[in-house]
């Protein structure tokens, strides 16, 4: 049986990249379902609201996105969650993280980050994400055995965010690996990303430490996500092993673009499920177009 889940962030309504991902993981759960008979075990498709950037999340999105869901067919089981109610979820999984020692408080500010990294021409490349930015110059990771809580604040910010000491992490579990629908076993690379942010100063939780718990609590046993996250992927691995979660199986699959090649994203307003709709577009027609988009 397979417990697929579908991600959005209420910042904006879906649009057609957003219905190909929903799509797949719908799709994936449902292939169970048909194969196991309407009695028997059933996939499940789960929603989640991603909405700790929550200076960025508007009310009316919630629903307008179930709206642009139901009208696709996309029908997903029991109630959507949100993970600004997982707040204390998030804080009891730092705890554990910080028993093991793999975390350390960042007083850093961008600009500080920022000016360090201008300062390390030297530093080796490393990838950039989405989420993140560039990897960390680790100006607060802790330089010996003393215990991170002893690490000095830099600026006059008193809470700090938590950032992972992913080579430390790395040594506490070993080597590695996820595994893709194909059955592939990918390595991990536990600093792919650098020392990420796992608590952000202002909610106390970043998108790798939610998505993670979150995933465990919901019993997905199928990532189904955009190429752009694999390197997130090794993280999610990572927090996994340390936190003794489930490890899940991953697909990661291709982008929808524009025309020009450039992936969609929530500035594409006429590809919105809800502008085409307003157009007089019916769902079948929104599939077709789908097909017909560049992928990378
Ligand atoms: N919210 C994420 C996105 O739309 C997906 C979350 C995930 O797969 O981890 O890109």
């Amino acid at each position: 049986m397979k417990i697929t889940r579908f991600a959005p962030s209420p910042t904006g309504r879906l649009h057609l990249g957003h219905a190909y991902s929903a799509r797949i993981a719908h799709a994936a759960a449902r292939e169970t379902q048909g194969a196991q008979g309407a009695q028997g075990a059933q996939g499940r498709f789960l929603l989640r609201f991603e909405d700790i950037d929550h200076t960025r999340v508007r009310p009316e999105f919630y629903e307008g996105i179930l709206e642009d869901l139901r009208w696709l067919g996309l029908n997903w089981n029991g109630e959507p969650w949100k993970q600004l109610d997982r707040l204390p979820a998030y804080r009891s999984a730092l705890e554990e993280l910080k028993k093991l020692g793999v975390i350390y408080p960042c007083y850093c500010t961008r600009r500080e980050i920022q000016s360090e990294l201008a300062q390390l021409s030297s530093a080796p490349h490393q990838p950039a994400s989405h989420q993140d930015g560039p990897p960390y110059p680790g100006t607060c990771r802790p330089r010996d055995a003393s215990p991170p809580q002893q690490a000095q604040p830099s600026s006059t910010q008193s809470t700090p965010a938590w950032r992972l000491d992913c080579e430390k992490a790395a040594q506490l579990t070993g080597p590695l690996t996820f595994q893709t629908n194909s059955g592939e076993q990918i390595p991990v690379q536990a600093n792919l990303l650098g020392d990420v942010i796992l608590a952000r100063k202002d909610i106390g939780t970043s998108y790798h430490l939610a998505v993670v718990v979150d995933d465990a609590a919901q019993g997905i046993s199928h990532i189904t996500r955009g190429q752009d996250l694999l390197p997130s992927t090794h993280i999610h691995r990572l927090l996994q092993s340390l936190l003794s979660l489930p490890e899940p199986i991953y697909l990661h699959h291709q982008l929808i673009c524009d025309d020009s090649g450039e992936r969609l994203a929530k500035r594409h307003d006429s590809l919105a499920i809800a502008t085409l709709r307003a157009r007089g577009h019916r769902p079948e027609e929104l599939w077709e177009m789908l097909n017909a988009l560049p992928k990378k």
